[in-house]
């Protein structure tokens, strides 16, 4: 996550300069003196479009919590893993999704800091090797007090810990977060599931295929997982069953593999395993970013030392 991303900064001063300008032309027909009026929309522009930034550089340039270090240390295995500038832009990342994020607890759940952290940490987890990404979609999170059923009530069917909408808040229920990363070696993490799919969501609706994938790639995106997902079928995979009920779980199953059994799945699935680095830019088992040559190392921590 950067502080300013340079092609919203190109458009918000555009806008500015666009919108200010024409009321300023407009302003001097009527009276010379009128064109200073198109300062006014070009300022608002300029304000609303820097809100963020600013607000992050602000955040940037306090530390992270002690309390919260501690806690990404005992409970997320790549933070440890990283070299200090990396871990500090680590930091910065959870606490850019811990300020613009919104929590709300439902029926009786209290928004605690380790359940915004677990949730702030998966996102981080997930950036970390991709400095100019942003989580796609929606920046509102539930926390529901147990499972819930496709009408989001507890009852006796009620199957899910989390659920992911393409428009709409991520609902996750607050013990299947706490389990998410009381066990970061499981490959069960509902966190990571969920805000992976927010990654697949896309014109073409929740496919498995990442929208950030290059549509050149695509194609051997979809032939790799049909495989894929035909080994979870065959009982010759290491991903978990639910990963073959659809194309979309298989992605957000194997992510949570990616970065909680990174060995395992190197060593069984070295294909995908070799997929989910060059989509991610990062090889969790030593915690250092692989990047492309298009996307050159930044901050003096491209090849960190684990
Ligand atoms: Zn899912």
């Amino acid at each position: 996550m950067r502080i300013v991303r340079r092609s919203s900064l190109l458009t918000t001063s555009l806008l500015a300069i666009v919108v200010g300008g024409a009321v300023a032309v407009i302003g001097a027909q009527i009276r010379l003196e009128l064109g200073f009026l198109g300062l006014v929309p070009g300022a608002i522009i300029l304000a609303v479009g820097l809100r963020q930034p600013l607000r992050r550089w602000r955040l940037a340039r306090t530390s992270l919590p002690t309390e919260a270090q501690a806690w990404l240390r005992t409970h997320v295995p790549l933070y440890p893993q990283l070299a200090p500038a990396a871990r500090t832009r680590f930091e910065r990342d959870v606490q850019f999704l811990m300020d613009e994020y919104s929590f709300e607890g439902v029926q009786g759940v209290t928004v605690t800091d380790d359940l915004r952290l677990s949730v702030a940490a998966a996102g981080a987890v997930l950036l970390h090797g991709r400095p100019d990404w942003e989580l796609p979609g929606s920046r509102s999170v539930l926390f529901y007090p147990r499972r819930f059923n496709d009408a989001y009530y507890d009852s006796a069917d009620a199957a899910y810990d989390g659920m992911a909408h393409q428009q709409g808040p991520i609902i996750l229920t607050a013990p299947a977060v706490r389990d998410s990363w009381a066990d970061a070696a499981d490959a069960d993490n509902v966190v990571l599931h969920e805000l992976a799919h927010l990654f697949d969501f896309d014109n073409e609706g929740a496919d498995g295929v990442p929208s950030l994938v290059a549509p050149a790639s695509a194609g051997d995106w979809q032939t790799l997982m049909r495989r894929e997902m035909r080994r979870v079928r065959n009982g010759q995979s290491i991903l978990r069953p639910y990963a073959a009920e659809a194309p979309s779980e298989f992605f957000a199953v194997a992510v949570e593999t990616f970065f909680e059994q990174p060995d395992r799945m190197a060593d069984h699935h070295a294909e995908l395993f070799a997929a989910l680095v060059a989509f991610f830019h990062l090889d969790p088992r030593t915690g250092r970013r692989t990047p492309s040559p298009a996307s050159a190392p930044t901050e003096g921590e491209g090849m960190e030392k684990a």
